[in-house]
């Protein structure tokens, strides 16, 4: 499974950071962890086979999560045709207020190519390269909505996507998955809690190698990295276009 980061900000865009958005090929495929990245821009600037993307799965309704799927849905829709694409989102009213919007701008919308899908916590997306396996997180949880971490396994490998957490590590929002199993690798967020708060966590994690993303404030880059090697495993910070293989 090969990675590549295409947005690694947080809640909000900086001049050399694209808002959350991962890009997962295996075998050809193309699946996305979130899409608040301008995705079917950068796709397209990468010179990417747009008939290659499977499936995105969102972690939650949050723009910096989900801002860049509309402009890819209305494309597919009645642009790009032989393209076809499974979009996972978390709400209903998610889905509903994405699929007008395009109905209002293109005067229709391609249900057959184009396919909303609602994850719920017992979702499971599986096909002839991978699963994906939700697990929920409190990052919404005041609020009575949805979030999830992504559980992803292609063949041997697995690779944990915690989305975005919430200020309750201590009530043990910290993806559970991760301390109990081993993973290959997990990704995680870095936006809701201080460093100091992870590392009872990062001591227990099973993962093979953490990398953060979606940090803030950017400060905490210097002492997530000066983690690296304190728990037996690397820990880095990821930037935008950077790639990895699992
Ligand atoms: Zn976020
Ligand atoms: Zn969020």
């Amino acid at each position: 499974m090969k990675i590549t980061f295409l947005g690694t900000s947080h809640g909000v865009p900086a001049a050399d950071r694209f808002c959350s958005c991962t890009m997962l090929e295996i075998n050809g495929a193309r699946y996305f962890i979130d899409a608040g990245a301008p995705l079917i821009d950068i796709l397209l600037r990468r010179g990417v086979d747009l008939d290659s993307v499977r499936a995105i799965f969102t972690t939650h309704i949050h723009g910096d999560h989900t801002n860049g799927i509309p402009a890819l849905a209305d494309l597919f829709s009645w642009y790009f045709k032989t393209a076809s694409v499974d979009i996972y989102m978390t709400e209903q009213r998610g889905i509903d207020a994405f699929s007008e919007m395009i109905r209002t701008v293109e005067g229709g919308l391609d249900e057959a190519r184009v396919r909303f899908r609602l994850m719920t916590a017992d979702t499971v997306y599986q096909d002839e390269n991978l699963r994906v396996t939700p697990f929920p997180t409190r990052h919404l949880a005041d609020a009575g909505r949805p979030a999830y971490s992504y559980l992803v396994e292609a063949g041997d490998k697995k690779v944990l996507f915690s989305g975005d957490l919430s200020q309750r590590l201590e009530k043990g929002d910290f993806p559970a998955y991760a301390l109990e199993n081993d993973v290959d690798l997990m990704v995680c967020e870095m936006a809701h809690f201080g460093v100091e708060h992870a590392r009872p966590y990062l001591e227990k994690c099973r993962a093979k190698a953490l990398l953060f993303n979606h940090v803030f404030p950017l400060d905490k880059l210097e002492k997530i990295n000066a983690l690296d090697g304190a728990f037996g495993y690397p820990i880095r910070t990821l930037e935008d276009g950077d790639e990895l293989t699992v």
